[in-house]
């Protein structure tokens, strides 16, 4: 009988490897038409368990309805009052049983308690810094202020400009300010996977400021649950919606003389959903633009107060990053040094600066670029 390899000439691959090759092809069409199936598949919603009756559960759905379902023989056994479930959202069947260390610890956004951080460290932004001590930092320390003269002080207020502008070092220094635990959370990060999992984390979020109050919940990238332009595909929007909608009822059910301030921040105020912004929400807008001359030599001042370094010409510094945001000009800093450690230096020159200036502008867009000489 004739081999495989013997009917086709030297230089041809055997059948062999085209069979080989045909069924990993398969198997990958295969693979995807069941990723494409399970994608396709509504989002499932997570509920708590308050009873076990019989075959059947008492479960809890994230806006408060309660429901009895049935139970698979499998998952009786192990199932308890307490338990989060993973519930389809036609027949309200449990599908599963969440493990309880994937339940979503709201701690781990905490930050830090107490940024190491003051006024000191923020450059420029004079206003700004003026702005936020009157929101944040005087109705912490001096409630009575507000009391006796027979106000109620904003609940917080809403920081937007460009990306790296200093928006979340204000909020990190006026927590340091007032020795309040920072509670930084990212809008993004709240958009969770399962039903009511965004809107239940906003509400532990705002359990744990109470409990740990004075205390400042800091969302950065606010638009992406606050957004009135959201379009995530499928079902997402609602998601998102859901989670908002949560955020709108924490800010307005709290107390404003309670020990909880909000900071939001954004960089594109133009797609915020008013709603976030009406009276007795965020309803104090500070701007965080990028820093002017002045604020560039006092940023780079802030970046280079604890560094080795001979006579600085922080003005012609100051003229060469225009356009440079406040996090830009703190990459020139770090870089200047690692200029002058290359160089086998124990201090940082004029010259390090500007090869760390040339350096961060070959890294930026072509029409972010100032010009340079
Ligand atoms: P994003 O919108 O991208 O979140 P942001 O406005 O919150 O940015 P920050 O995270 O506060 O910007 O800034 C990043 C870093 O840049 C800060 O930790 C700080 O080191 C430096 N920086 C920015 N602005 C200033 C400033 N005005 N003074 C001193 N340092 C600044």
């Amino acid at each position: 009988m004739e081999t495989a390899a013997k009917k086709y000439p030297s230089s041809f691959t055997p059948s062999y490897s085209i069979e080989t090759e045909n069924k990993s092809l398969r198997d990958t069409i295969n693979y995807l038409k069941s990723e494409i199936d399970r994608l396709k598949k509504p989002p499932l919603l997570v509920c708590d368990v308050l009873r076990v009756v019989g075959d059947k559960a008492m479960i809890r759905l994230s806006n408060g309805n309660r429901f009895f379902v049935h139970v698979s023989q499998e998952l009786l056994t192990t199932l308890s009052p307490g338990d989060r479930v993973l519930v389809e959202q036609k027949f309200l069947n449990i599908v599963d049983r969440l493990d309880k260390t994937k339940r979503y610890d709201v701690e781990k956004f905490i930050l830090f308690e107490k940024p190491p951080l003051s006024w000191e460290d923020v450059g420029g932004l004079k206003d700004q810094v003026r702005d936020i001590k009157e929101v944040i930092e005087l109705p912490l320390k001096e409630p009575h202020l507000f009391t006796e003269i027979g106000i109620t002080p904003h609940k917080g207020v809403l920081l937007y400009g460009p990306s790296g502008t200093g928006k979340t070092l204000l909020a990190k220094a006026v927590a340091a300010s007032t020795n309040s635990c920072f509670i930084g959370v990212v809008g993004s990060e709240l958009n969770q996977k399962f039903i009511g999992e965004g809107a239940k984390l906003v509400k532990d979020i705002f359990n744990l400021a109470r409990e740990r109050a004075p205390s400042i919940i800091f969302i950065d990238e606010l638009d992406a649950i606050a957004s009135d332009r959201i379009d995530m595909g499928i079902g997402g929007e609602r998601e998102v919606q859901r989670t908002f909608m949560q955020l709108l009822n924490e800010l307005d059910g709290f107390d404003t003389m309670h020990n909880v301030k909000i900071i939001g921040a954004t960089n594109r105020i133009e797609v915020l959903d008013n709603a976030i912004l009406r009276p007795g929400r965020l309803d104090r807008l500070i701007e965080v633009p990028l820093p002017g001359l002045k604020e560039r030599i006092d940023i780079f001042k802030v970046h280079t107060r604890m560094m080795k370094s001979e006579q600085i010409d922080y003005k012609k510094l100051a003229n060469l990053t225009e356009h440079f945001s406040g996090a830009e000009i703190k990459a020139v800093c770090t870089e200047a040094g690692y200029f002058a450690i290359r160089n086998k230096k124990t201090t940082v020159s004029q010259e390090d600066f500007l090869a760390a200036i040339q350096k961060t502008l070959q890294d930026l867009d072509p029409d972010h670029r100032p010009m340079f000489g």
